[in-house]
C-alpha cells in the first residue's frame, strides 16, 4: 500500500477534524501518500481530490465541522456510481479507503471493497447509533453542547417558575438524551426506546409543583416524538403552559471536547495501521474502554442494546 485517501461522509460531527489529522499523521508517518477526498462520495466521484501534507492539517484538532466537508450522494447508491468512483481511485492510485462517517456511508465502503478498494470505517456521528461500539466521534460533544443548553434553560425555567421542554437530535436514538438528562438532572426523559405515558409525566409535574419545586425539565429525544405536539397534551390535559425548546443544529458543531478529540486520534491511527495490515472492509471502534476493529458487515447488523439501567437511574434520582 502506498497510497491511501480519506474522506467524510453523511452528518457532520465534532471531532471529524481530529480523525481527519489523525489519518493524514499516522499515514505520513508511515510512508504513505494521503490524499484528502472533498465532499464525501460525491466528491470522489467527481475526482475532488488533494494531496494532504503534514500542515494541511495543522490547527483542526480543535475545529467543529470537516475541513473535507461532507455531502450524501444518491449516485454512489448505484453500481455506476460506485464504478465511476473506483476508476478515480485508480487514475489517483488510492488503493486504501478511510471512511469517516455513518451507517450510511459504512454500506458505501463495505460495497467499494468489493471493488477491489482497502476501506476502513471510522464512526463519526452525534447520534452514537451504532450498535457494535460504545461510543461514536462527535457524541460527548453534542451531549456536553445540550448540557450547556440545559444550564442556561433551567435558570429562566427557575425564575419564571416554567416547565421546559427541550427537544435534542439522535434519529432513531435517545442516547443524547439520556445522558444529557442524566447529566444535567432532567425531571423527565422520553426516549424512543421506552414507551412512557403521558399521565404520568402529567402527575409528575402536578407533584412537582405541588411540593414547590421550581422549573421541570422534560428531555425529550427527536425519534420520540414533537415537542410541540407534546406542549399541547400537557396544556390540555393539565393546564400548564410549557416552553419548548428545540435545540436544532447548534448540537452539531462547536469545538469537540477533550473525549471526542483523544477518541478521533486513537481511532484514526488505528485506521491506517488497520489499511498497512492489508486490512479490509472493517469499523473501528471501542467497546468497554478497548479499541477494536470488526467487520462492516458484522457491524450493522448488531441489535444496538439501549442502556436500561441509566434510564432507570434517571428515572429514581428524579422522584
Ligand atoms: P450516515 O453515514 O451519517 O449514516 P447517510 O445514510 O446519508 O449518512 O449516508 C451517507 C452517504 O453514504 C450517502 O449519501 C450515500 O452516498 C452513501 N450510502 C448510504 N447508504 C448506502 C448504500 N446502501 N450503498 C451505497 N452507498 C450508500
Amino acid at each position: 500500500m502506498q497510497t491511501i485517501g480519506v474522506l467524510t461522509s453523511g452528518g457532520d460531527a465534532p471531532g471529524m477534524n481530529a480523525a481527519i489529522r489523525a489519518v493524514v499523521r499516522a499515514g505520513i508517518y508511515n510512508n504513505l501518500k494521503v490524499m484528502g477526498i472533498e465532499r464525501g462520495y460525491a466528491g470522489l466521484i467527481n475526482g475532488e481530490i488533494k494531496e494532504m501534507d503534514l500542515s494541511s492539517v495543522g490547527d483542526i484538532i480543535h475545529k467543529g465541522g470537516t475541513i473535507l466537508k461532507t455531502a450524501r450522494c444518491e449516485e454512489f447508491k448505484t453500481d455506476t456510481g460506485r464504478n465511476k468512483a473506483l476508476n478515480v481511485l485508480n487514475v489517483f492510485g488510492i488503493d486504501g479507503l478511510v471512511v469517516i462517517g455513518g451507517d450510511g456511508s459504512f454500506n458505501g465502503a463495505q460495497k467499494l471493497s468489493h471493488l477491489g478498494i482497502k476501506t476502513i470505517g471510522i464512526p463519526g456521528t452525534i447520534d452514537n447509533d451504532l450498535a457494535y461500539t460504545d461510543y461514536t466521534i462527535g457524541f460527548d460533544t453534542a451531549v456536553n453542547t445540550v448540557l450547556d443548553a440545559i444550564g442556561k434553560i433551567r435558570d429562566t425555567s427557575t425564575s419564571h417558575e416554567r416547565i421546559s421542554i427541550i427537544e435534542v437530535m439522535g434519529r432513531h436514538c435517545g442516547d443524547i438524551a439520556l445522558y444529557a438528562g442524566l447529566a444535567g438532572g432532567a425531571e423527565s426523559v422520553l426516549l424512543p426506546e421506552e414507551a412512557f405515558e403521558i399521565d404520568d409525566i402529567c402527575k409528575k409535574l402536578i407533584q412537582g409543583k405541588a411540593r414547590g419545586k421550581l422549573h421541570h425539565i422534560i428531555m425529550l429525544a427527536e425519534g420520540t416524538g414533537n415537542a410541540f405536539e407534546l406542549q399541547k397534551e400537557i396544556l390540555e390535559k393539565t393546564g400548564i403552559d410549557a416552553r419548548v425548546t428545540v435545540l436544532g443544529y447548534i448540537q452539531r458543531g462547536g469545538t469537540p471536547t477533550a473525549f471526542d478529540r483523544i477518541l478521533a486520534s486513537k481511532m484514526g491511527a488505528k485506521a491506517v495501521e488497520l489499511l498497512l495490515k492489508g486490512k479490509s472492509s472493517r469499523v473501528v471502534g471501542i467497546k468497554n474502554n478497548q479499541l477494536m476493529d470488526m467487520d462492516i458487515y458484522e457491524a450493522l447488523s448488531q441489535n444496538r442494546e439501549f442502556d436500561k439501567e441509566m434510564y432507570t437511574l434517571t428515572k429514581i434520582l428524579s422522584i
